[in-house]
């Protein structure tokens, strides 16, 4: 029997690549082998990312070099899957007739039927996985992301999310729960919980303290070490999340977006918590969790932007002193309630903005990396360094995965044995975002 190969490249967001991981399960199910190359592949799966300019731009070559290599082998089915699809179809579908199927965000769980051309009921609603769904996972062995919910009800001025997803819709803690034992199973030791706003979880079933509940029954479960809770939003901080952050297991981490500090661009943004504001809701983070690390997303060049605003957002960040931070340009995006005040800044002024944040905050980095010097920590081996073998890599409960730094543990005597485990080492140096160190026998 003829294998059927498929190859699947996933952009943008961990939510995207939980999809993905969900698209890999069901064709596994279906008996499909998969290729890293797509020039080897019969069917060739493009989930991509549609949120921002920089994210269409890398969709649309994505796209482009798949209908390239259909052009040399017309055997090969192309599906077209994820945000940048469900918002423009209508027009890709013009600029791409070589395509085969178009998968927007509703139906993740019909790539088989799709892909075999076979009828299936199309979902009216954003496709939310359960602990049902086959999930292929992608990342490495120790660690995963685990999805608790679909959509966002917040009516951030500049974003698109909402309108590619459709409102919040919590999973069932019960399917989490199932979900996370899953993973424990498969020997994953830390779960990274994402959403559109991890700190929403419960709200949209009436549930008032939905994410401390569903973090108390997590903790219960044997073999997962760490959870992390990723994409917060600043007005759902609670004291019971506060108080349920210092169990153990769950990292003292907390990925909250302010977007910006000025209250006037705050305002235009329809985001609640100015600067002031955030700076005392850090400060109590500070006060209440030991060892709290902090991660933020800003956005430059929003329109309304000026010389002041944007000194505004500099001093905010030099007095905040965050451990890890993103910086975003602003993006101009059709059907967001900030489209119609257009794009003032130039691109190069949008982007220097940028690099002047980054560059306050290289700064920052360091200085609070040096307080990691000297110290032991728990560190989640994550495998080798690809360009030197005998480099371990790994992350501390203060760096979540893909995003922040990482620590490398040069020339460790056992190597093997110690990969996807939680070694202590003692930190000897770092830079502005990595540590090094040794594994402390
Ligand atoms: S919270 Fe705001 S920025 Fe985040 S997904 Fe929702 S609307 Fe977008």
């Amino acid at each position: 029997m003829n294998m059927k190969t498929a190859s699947l490249i996933s952009y943008g967001c961990a939510k995207n690549l939980i999809d993905s991981e969900v698209m890999l399960g069901y064709l596994n199910e279906a008996g499909y082998v998969f290729v890293s190359d797509p020039e080897e592949a019969d069917t060739i799966i493009i989930n991509t990312c549609g949120f921002i300019k920089p994210a269409k731009e890398e969709a649309l070559e994505a796209l482009q070099n798949a209908v390239s290599l259909k052009k040399k082998d017309k055997r090969k089915k192309i599906v077209a899957a994820g945000c940048f699809i469900e918002r423009y179809k209508d027009s890709l579908e013009k600029k791409f007739p070589q395509i085969d199927i178009w998968l927007g965000v509703n139906d993740f769980d019909k790539i088989v039927q799709a892909v075999e051309g076979k009828s299936y009921k199309k979902s009216k609603q954003c496709f939310l996985y359960s602990h049902t769904s086959p999930r292929r996972l992608s990342t490495p062995p120790g660690w995963a992301y685990l999805k608790i919910s679909e959509g966002c009800s917040h009516e951030c001025s500049f974003c698109s999310i909402p309108l590619i997803k459709g409102p919040y819709r919590s999973r069932p803690a019960s399917s989490i729960v199932k979900e996370a034992q899953y993973l424990a199973s498969r020997k994953v030791r830390e779960i990274n919980l994402v959403s559109q706003d991890t700190t929403y979880y419960g709200k949209d079933r009436g549930l008032k303290d939905g994410l401390p509940l569903l973090l108390g029954k997590l903790v219960k479960i044997k073999g997962i070490e760490w959870i992390r809770i990723l994409y917060g939003y600043p007005e759902e901080i609670s004291d019971s999340l506060i108080e349920v952050m210092k169990e153990g297991k769950i990292c003292p981490y907390l990925d909250i977006p302010f977007q910006h500090s000025h209250p006037a661009i705050i305002k235009e943004m329809k985001r609640g918590m100015d600067g002031q504001r955030a700076l005392k809701l850090i400060q109590k983070l500070r006060n209440r969790v030991p060892d709290i690390v902090i991660r933020t997303s800003l956005v430059v060049g929003f329109p309304g932007e000026g010389k002041k605003e944007f000194e505004d957002l500099k001093k905010f960040v030099q007095e905040a002193k965050f451990d890890h931070l993103g910086v975003f340009v602003y993006s101009l995006e059709e059907g967001t309630s900030s489209f119609p005040s257009g794009d003032p800044l130039e691109e190069k002024e949008k982007i220097s903005r940028k690099n002047k944040v980054m560059d306050i905050q290289a700064g920052i980095s360091y200085q609070n990396n040096l307080k990691y010097l000297n110290k032991q920590m728990d560190v989640l081996i994550e495998g080798t360094l690809k360009e030197d073998p005998k480099v371990l890599v790994g992350r501390t409960r203060f760096q979540a995965p893909e995003v922040d730094g990482v620590v490398f543990i040069p020339y460790a005597e056992k190597l093997s044995n110690v990969v996807n485990t939680i070694q202590k080492v003692e930190i000897n140096d770092c830079d502005a975002y990595d540590l090094y160190g040794r594994i402390v026998p």
